[in-house]
């Protein structure tokens, strides 16, 4: 099935340059960019998106981390967009991460990671209108 994930190229890898690299590795790979800006987050919208991790121990120095500078923030449209797209960015640890990944290649640490990406339909549910309109995807 067709389906929309949300992608984020996180402050590292933007202030890394790392960001064409990161959208020609999307693009090699099958994904069509159906949406894509940069904006740069306040910590607020940072906890804002971030949410569901509000209880977490890294809650706080994650915010921090994805309001430090700007990011990327793309729809991402394949078959199996939402799937295919976390095998591509690779493990949440890059140290971990399977060899080509984007965190492999990209990614510092387990905060510092280069990239986020949906991991369900029902997050790609919520990420998606986070950051853009209906206008936008048309
Ligand atoms: N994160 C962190 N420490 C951890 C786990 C996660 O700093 O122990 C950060 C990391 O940037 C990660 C984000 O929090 O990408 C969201 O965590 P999640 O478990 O959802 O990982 P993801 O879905 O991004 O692989
Ligand atoms: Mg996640």
């Amino acid at each position: 099935m067709r389906e929309r994930t949300l992608g984020i190229i996180k402050p590292d890898a933007v202030a890394a340059k790392n960001a064409s690299k990161i959208i020609d590795m999307l693009e090699v790979n099958g994904f069509s960019i159906i949406g894509m800006k940069k904006i740069h987050l306040t910590k607020e919208q940072a906890k804002k998106f971030y949410i569901v991790h509000r209880e977490r121990p890294f809650y706080d120095s994650l915010t921090t981390f994805m309001s430090e500078g700007p990011i990327i923030v793309m729809v991402l449209e394949k078959e199996n967009a939402i799937e295919d797209y976390r095998k591509l960015m690779g493990t949440t640890n890059p140290k971990e991460a399977e060899e080509g990944t984007i965190r492999k290649l990209f990614g510092t640490n387990i905060e510092r990671n280069a990239v986020h990406g949906s991991d369900s339909m029902e997050s790609a549910n919520f990420e998606i209108p986070f950051f853009f309109s209906e206008l936008e995807l048309m």
